[in-house]
């Protein structure tokens, strides 16, 4: 069987047994040993310790892989000239595309008014950390310490510093062709890395899963129908027509391809609800079998995961609305489009890592003059769409990826097209 399909299998599996194991704990008639049983040695004890030592598996590959990645692909790209336009065409499509999926999900949630028909409980209270301020994000992309950026898994340093090494490679004579054989070989070892660890992951997406949803309440959706169906249903059309519009239209290939090659991303992405740990996977499967090469692949990946984040916009426009109706707070057009801009660049700021959509959502609230308290409102479904939208994160970073990789001829169709390629991993 597949590794695809065996990861997928692993996900029902997970959810199942959690959902079950939420059942029992939950009904009163479970004697106290059972419940101890369940809780602190199945869920607390071996099922999230081998969820741990999955995530832990897939961090511990992404700066040894962005870093080689990336110095590889600027080296490769012996005309420097050609760094620029891809950079300026990774940016502006992380940015429209991000634009057109918030835009989406403010036209939705206005029509379908989800907060119309809730009342507002007694008090609500929501502590949110602080994203940094957006000068600070842009001051700090250049690394004093390349050791230190590392060290700190800064994603935009470590893309900023290899850059310029794979550059300086490139422009080095004899000594940079003899590093840059080094690194080409470090890269396919690396890789092999990702090959190996991708065999964890039917046990590591199946225990992360039955966590999960051991303790999920699904009783918190059925409150908060409207505004977790809606929030569902953009995700979903984001992915699967805003994303096919783009690849056909702008580069000519057939999306049902990408998005069956994507599905073991998919899982990885679903049950860690985390862009910056599905890197590796989301890496591995733009390069081997979407056929972008790491030129192109190697800068916008990682990139992507840390500042391209329409799922997470989509969360935040549905909310923004639903809050905004919850409150009785007529939103006007300055502030939707304060929305869209807010959303748009704070998603640059932040990193990928689960739950940090609310954190941005808080700057967005406060910029459109909605209470951030409103977030205690969606926080009890906000877990599960996590889930979802960073599978759609994801899916965002390897369309651009497969669009400029066409778009600069770094992009291999042959390799698009077969089914079979990089197989062992998917
Ligand atoms: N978990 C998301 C990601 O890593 C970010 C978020 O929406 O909270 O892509």
């Amino acid at each position: 069987m597949s590794l695809t399909n065996r990861i997928l299998i692993a996900m029902v599996a997970g959810i199942l047994l959690g959902s079950l194991l939420d059942l029992i704990l939950d009904s009163s008639g479970v004697a106290p040993a059972v419940h101890t049983i369940i809780q602190d040695y199945l869920v607390n004890g071996v099922l999230d310790l081998v969820g741990r030592v999955f995530i832990s598996s897939l961090k511990l590959l992404v700066v040894p892989l962005v870093l080689v990645s990336l110095i590889c692909g600027s080296s490769s790209l012996g005309d420097s000239a050609r760094m620029g336009p891809i950079a300026a065409k990774t940016l502006v499509l992380y940015l429209s595309t991000t634009a057109i999926a918030i835009s989406i999900a403010l036209g939705v949630a206005v029509l379908v008014g989800p907060g119309t028909h809730v009342s507002l409980p007694g008090v609500a209270e929501f502590q949110v950390g602080k994203a940094p301020p957006l000068v600070d994000v842009l001051a700090n992309i250049v690394p004093s310490n390349p050791i230190a950026a590392m060290a700190d898994g800064n994603m935009l340093q470590i893309i900023v510093f290899a850059l310029l090494f794979g550059y300086a490679i490139s422009h080095a004579g004899d000594p940079g062709k003899r590093i840059a054989a080094f690194f080409r070989d470090l890269e396919e070892v690396i890789m092999r890395m990702v090959g190996i660890l991708m065999n964890l992951a039917p046990y590591g997406v199946f225990a992360l899963l039955a966590t999960l949803f051991s303790d999920m309440g699904i009783s918190a959706i059925i409150d908060l129908a409207a505004y977790f169906f809606t929030v569902l249903a953009v995700l979903i059309f984001h992915a699967l027509v805003v994303y096919s519009v783009l690849l056909k239209t702008l580069a000519g290939v057939s999306p049902s391809i990408m998005m069956k090659k994507m599905r073991s991303v998919w899982a990885f992405a679903f049950s860690t609800a985390s862009s910056g740990a599905t890197l590796p996977i989301t890496l591995r499967t733009v390069e081997k079998r979407l056929g972008v090469q790491n030129s192109v692949a190697g800068f916008t990946v990682p990139l992507g995961a840390t500042i391209n984040m329409d799922g997470t916009a989509i969360m935040q426009g549905v909310a923004t609305v639903f809050i905004a109706q919850v409150y009785g707070v007529d939103l006007s057009l300055s502030a939707y489009i304060t929305v869209i801009l807010t959303a748009t660049l704070a998603s640059i700021g932040t990193a990928a890592v689960p739950g940090v959509g609310l954190i941005t959502l808080a700057m967005v609230l406060g910029q459109a003059g909605l209470p951030v308290e409103g977030i205690a409102l969606i926080i009890g479904v906000d877990r599960l769409l996590d889930m979802v939208r960073t599978a759609v994160n994801v899916t965002g970073d390897a369309t651009v990826a497969v669009v400029v990789g066409r778009s600069e001829n770094q992009f291999d169709e042959q390799i698009y097209l077969n089914p079979k390629a990089d197989m062992d991993t998917g």
